[in-house]
């Protein structure tokens, strides 16, 4: 388990200094293009033109599982939830899945886009802080990937984005607390209920204590059908959770 956010920085000043330094020599760059910042940037450390290409014009999403909705949207209205049995409470994205914000999940794949995945959850952390707070999450809990995926990749943007996010509202992040029980295929072109069945019973809690009562946010990178998160959050309830929500990089409707 992972510990309290407290414990698990230890020296943090000294860590605040030594980032100074650094910066002193090495001046910040861009996460995603690497462009120099000069003096003026925020801590999600991108250039203008990139947090521009990131930061969705205003739409109207559903509450619970983020898809695009009319103006008129009521609750109960979103057509996407009345015909998906989505077992989460409420979706965070920082938008649709294209363009500048694809481009980002598809390099959060690979090594070396810590920094980008990072920057990319500050972003959503901007758009969404007061909505995030108010949710009183106690719990962020990543997507796992099956063991042997984890091992290949050798790291895993759900498991970074969701450490940002618990540092950000001062919780505690729990990246193993969901294990993928079997070796699901990719959900990347297969049907509706191909996904939900590719996904069915795939995930077990391995401290079930830990999450009785407790407000979980989900992490993951894209959310698509929505069948991963929902079976995730459907196991996490069963044992317990009082409210599931997630937080996804961004959300995808027929782009994949
Ligand atoms: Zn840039
Ligand atoms: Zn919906």
């Amino acid at each position: 388990m992972t510990l309290l956010p407290a414990i698990r920085r230890p020296f943090a000043g000294l860590r605040r200094f030594a980032a100074g330094m650094a910066d002193l020599f090495f001046p910040p760059i861009c996460s995603s293009c690497d462009e120099d910042l000069g003096p003026n940037y925020d801590d999600s450390r991108l250039c203008e033109t990139c947090r521009d290409g990131l930061t969705e014009v205003p739409t109207f999403r559903c509450p619970k599982c983020a898809a695009r909705v009319a103006i008129t949207f009521q609750d109960g209205d979103c057509p996407w939830c009345r015909t998906h049995d989505l077992r989460f409470d409420g979706t965070f994205t920082l938008g649709t899945y294209h363009d500048a914000l694809r481009e980002v999940v598809l390099r959060s794949k690979y090594g070396g886009s810590e920094p980008l995945v990072a920057a990319a959850t500050k972003l959503l952390l901007h758009r969404w802080e007061e909505p995030l707070r108010a949710a009183q999450i106690d719990l962020v809990v990543p997507i796992p990937m099956y063991w042997t995926r984890r091992l290949r990749r050798g790291h895993c943007g759900p498991e970074i984005a969701a450490q940002v996010i618990a540092r950000h509202l001062g919780v505690a992040d729990y990246p193993r607390l969901l294990k993928r029980q079997r070796n699901t295929q990719p959900q990347v072109g297969l049907s509706i209920n191909q996904r939900r069945d590719n996904v069915h019973r795939a995930f077990g809690v391995r401290r079930p204590s830990r999450v009785v009562g407790k407000r979980v946010l989900l992490v993951d990178d894209v959310l698509t059908t929505g069948a991963t998160c929902s079976e995730a959050a459907r196991e996490l309830k069963r044992v317990g959770a009082s409210f599931v929500a997630v937080a996804v990089l961004a959300r995808a409707q027929g782009e994949t």
